[in-house]
């Protein structure tokens, strides 16, 4: 088979040795005769394995004892739901930084929840989203602020947290950057991350939450509860239990490769290597500002639509697949999770010089 680089917005790459140690054990998992897709979520294969999980998150993470680890259902989708649901109580206004595509998701289940009332309390919509928003000194404490860590689709991100943002209780989307740079769980009191980007299958989402904040007198059905899911250990109902093994899998791996700070050194590495040619380029242009640039998920464009296309195309036929921009903002689009390997980034680089060459370098 031929070396492919996939550069997938998600469903990502995952790590090749976790995908073949998966494989060598889909058939008996663990001595047992049966797959893991098999096994009863009630048996100790699983809660043995559920446990080393979240363990290894743990340790990767830092995460304090304080925090209750959920792997639920739904995707960073239903999280957009369930944090209104469960935190919006104190006074009922929540507050939401409008970075973007999956930030305006955000906002708009919020708005369906009966009786909040939601803030935009800052935009980045005056940039068309190549900038991170500008957030101002806020007058009133919110129940909770939400913020995207990592912008998907426009390719911005948060290195640091807005400094406008230190008293006021977060909420961080981190579906696109969970480990792949350090955060500091402290700062937060509730993180969530759909797995299929930085972790591992769809199908899973991690939700890191303080456990002070898990009120048990809030009266939601039980798969929107938090405290309800944390008092069952995510396994309420049946947890999906293939998709918490090849994360745990994906935890095994990026502790054995040095953890998080190791992940954020090769992800500093590979995006700037791949910046400082977008912007050494007489062809590409990377259209986000330097200081808000993700590390994993990097736009591109030439500025003519055909030439994209043509690029995207010929990209795939050399084993450079899964470029082409999200249908929203156009043009290509390079995404590095960890598991991406540093040779793929020169691949495509060479790639792309190659193909500056070939239309003159011309705009
Ligand atoms: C992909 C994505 C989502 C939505 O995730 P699903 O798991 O598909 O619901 C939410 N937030 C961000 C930042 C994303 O990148």
């Amino acid at each position: 088979m031929a070396q492919i680089y996939n550069f997938s917005a998600g469903p990502a790459v995952l790590p090749v040795s976790v995908v073949h140690q998966v494989q060598s054990e889909l058939v008996s998992y663990k001595n047992s005769g049966m797959s893991i897709m098999e096994i009863s979520h009630r048996s100790s294969l699983y809660t043995d394995m559920e446990a080393e999980a979240e363990e290894n998150l743990r340790k990767l993470m830092r995460i304090p004892a304080e925090y209750d680890v959920l792997f639920l259902q739904g995707g960073g989708t239903l999280q957009f739901a369930m944090v209104p649901l469960n935190l919006a109580k104190g006074n009922n206004q929540v507050g939401y930084i409008d970075s973007g595509h999956w930030a305006q998701r955000a906002i708009e289940e919020a708005q369906l929840v009966p009786k909040i009332k939601t803030d935009v309390v800052a935009s980045a919509a005056s940039t068309n989203y190549t900038t991170l928003p500008e957030v101002p000194k806020l007058k009133k404490q919110y129940d909770y602020i939400h913020l995207t860590l990592n912008n998907t689709i426009e390719g911005t991100m948060y290195r640091k947290l807005p400094e406008n943002l230190k008293h006021q209780l977060l909420v961080g989307d981190m579906s696109s950057n969970i480990m792949a740079q350090r955060y500091n769980v402290e700062d937060f009191g509730l993180i969530y991350a759909g797995a299929q980007k930085n972790i591992g299958p769809a199908g899973m989402t991690v939700v890191i939450v303080k456990h002070e904040l898990l009120d048990d007198k809030l009266e939601l059905p039980a798969m929107l509860s938090y405290v309800k899911q944390a008092a069952k250990h995510s396994a309420l109902n049946t947890p999906p239990v293939f998709a918490i093994y090849v994360a745990g899998l994906v935890f095994k791996w990026l502790l054995e490769q040095g953890g998080v700070e190791e992940m954020q050194k090769r992800n500093e590495k590979k995006a700037e290597l791949l910046y400082n040619y977008l912007d050494s380029s007489s062809l590409f242009n990377a259209p986000v500002t330097k200081d808000a640039r993700s590390l994993t998920n990097i736009p591109f464009v030439t500025g003519n639509a055909e030439l994209d296309q043509r690029f995207i195309a010929d990209a795939q036929e050399s084993g450079l697949v899964n470029l082409k921009g999200h249908r929203s903002v156009g043009g290509m689009r390079a995404s590095l999770y960890n598991a991406f390997p540093f040779e793929g980034v020169q691949k495509l680089i060479e790639f792309m010089e190659r193909f500056e060459q070939s239309v003159g370098g011309n705009r």
